[in-house]
C-alpha cells in the first residue's frame, strides 16, 4: 500500500494495551492515570482481523508494544496468531524488560522473531527513580533469559535525557565491544506527561554521538533487516551496534513505512501528529443487515477504506507534538 506521498506502507505497530507495570517520568504521571475500559479494548480476535486486513494490504510486519505488552494477558496467543498470518515476515516486540525472564522461552515457541527492551539506566537506584519502582534486576535476568531462549540481534533502547542519564552514554555504547546486540539511543520526545518534567532536559543524538566519539572511532554499520529509523555506526572493532533515532532534531517522516493500531482500536496515521480511523466500530458492527455484497464484504470495504484513509493522514513531515500520550498509541 502507498500513502499519497508515495511511501510505501508495510508495517503495523500494535498497541496491546495502556496498562503498564513501570510509571516511567517521560510517559506516565505519577497519579491520575487516563485508562482505557476494558470494554473498550480490543480482544485477540478483533486484533487479528485488522492485522490480516493489513496483511491483504499489504503490511507484513508487526510489532507489539503498549503500554507494557507483557503486561496483558495471553500476549504469547496473540503472537502466535499474527505469526501464523501467510505473508507475515515477521512479529516483533518492544517491552521494557520486567516480565520478560518468565515470557522469553514462550515467545521464542510463539513465534516472536526479535525484542527490543527498554533500558534508559543500568544503575539500580537511578532505574528506580526514572520508573518510579521498578527493578533493574529483572530486566537484568528478562535480558539474559532472552539470549538463552535464542533470540539474537536484541536491542536496547535508550531515551537519552540531560541530567538523568547522559553520564551514562558512553557505558551503553561500551557494551557493544563484547556483545551482539544493538544499543539505540532516542531523543525525547515532548509528549503530553514529558512537558511537566523539569528534572529531564533534552539530549540531542548529535550530543551523544559526540560523546561516544571520545571513547572510540565510530565507523557505519552494514544494513541489517528491521533496522527501522536508526542510523546505525560501530565502534571500531565492536561485536554490536549503535543505532541513533533523532525523531526530534530530524524526523524520518520522509521514510516512514508505519501505521498504528491504538488499543481501542483506533488506525493511527503517526506516532505525534495526523489523525485516527476508528476500526473497532467497523469490527464491532452487525452487518448481517447488510444490502449489497454480504456482510464480510461489506466489512473488508470499509476496513480497506478505514487503512487507506489512515494512510493518507499521514503528515510529509512533523515538528512533534506535546499532546500525544504516549502509553495509549503505543510507542
Ligand atoms: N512498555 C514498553 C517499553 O517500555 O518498551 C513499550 C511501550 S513504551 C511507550 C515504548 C517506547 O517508547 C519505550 O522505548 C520508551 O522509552 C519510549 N518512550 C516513551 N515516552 C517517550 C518520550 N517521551 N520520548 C521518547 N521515547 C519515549
Amino acid at each position: 500500500m502507498l500513502d499519497k506521498n508515495s511511501r510505501k506502507i508495510d508495517y503495523l505497530r500494535i498497541s496491546v494495551t495502556d496498562l503498564c507495570n513501570l510509571r516511567c517520568i517521560y510517559c506516565r504521571p505519577e497519579q491520575g492515570l487516563d485508562l482505557f475500559k476494558r470494554s473498550e479494548i480490543l480482544d485477540f480476535e478483533e486484533i487479528c482481523v485488522v492485522a490480516q486486513h493489513g496483511v491483504k494490504l499489504g503490511i507484513n510486519k508487526f510489532r507489539l508494544t503498549g503500554g507494557e505488552p507483557l503486561a496483558r494477558k495471553g500476549i504469547e496467543s496473540l503472537v502466535e496468531q499474527l505469526a501464523d498470518i501467510e505473508g507475515v515476515d515477521e512479529v516483533a516486540m518492544t517491552t521494557n524488560g520486567i516480565l520478560l525472564k518468565d515470557f522469553a522461552q514462550i515467545l521464542k515457541k510463539a513465534g516472536l522473531a526479535r525484542i527490543n527492551i527498554s533500558l534508559d539506566t543500568m544503575r539500580p537506584d537511578k532505574f528506580a527513580e526514572i520508573t518510579r519502582g521498578g527493578n533493574l534486576r529483572d530486566v537484568f535476568l528478562g535480558i539474559e533469559q532472552a539470549e538463552k531462549s535464542g533470540f539474537t540481534n536484541l536491542k536496547l533502547n535508550v531515551v537519552t535525557m540531560a541530567g538523568v542519564n547522559d553520564d551514562e552514554i558512553e557505558d551503553f555504547a561500551r557494551l557493544t565491544l563484547e556483545k551482539e546486540i544493538e544499543v539505540r539511543f532516542i531523543e525525547l520526545m515532548a509528549t503530553r506527561n514529558r512537558k511537566k518534567l523539569d528534572h529531564a532536559g533534552f539530549l540531542s543524538t548529535e550530543d551523544a554521538i559526540r560523546k561516544i566519539k571520545k571513547i572510540g572511532n565510530l565507523v557505519p554499520a552494514f544494513a541489517k533487516k528491521g533496522n527501522g529509523p536508526a542510523k546505525r555506526f560501530q565502534l571500531e572493532g565492536a561485536k554490536g551496534t549503535l543505532g541513533f533515532i533523532n525523531a526530534v532534531t530530524n524526523p524520518f517522516c520522509g521514510t516512514c513505512n508505519r501505521l498504528r493500531l491504538t488499543s481501542d482500536g483506533k488506525l493511527r496515521s503517526c506516532l505525534l501528529k495526523g489523525g485516527e480511523v476508528d476500526v473497532k466500530s467497523i469490527i464491532r458492527a452487525d452487518y448481517n443487515d447488510a444490502q449489497n455484497n454480504g456482510p464480510t464484504m461489506r466489512r473488508d470495504k470499509l476496513l480497506t477504506d478505514a487503512f487507506y484513509k489512515a494512510a493518507n493522514m499521514k503528515p510529509s513531515y512533523h515538528e512533534g507534538s506535546d499532546k500525544v500520550i504516549m502509553y495509549q498509541v503505543g510507542g
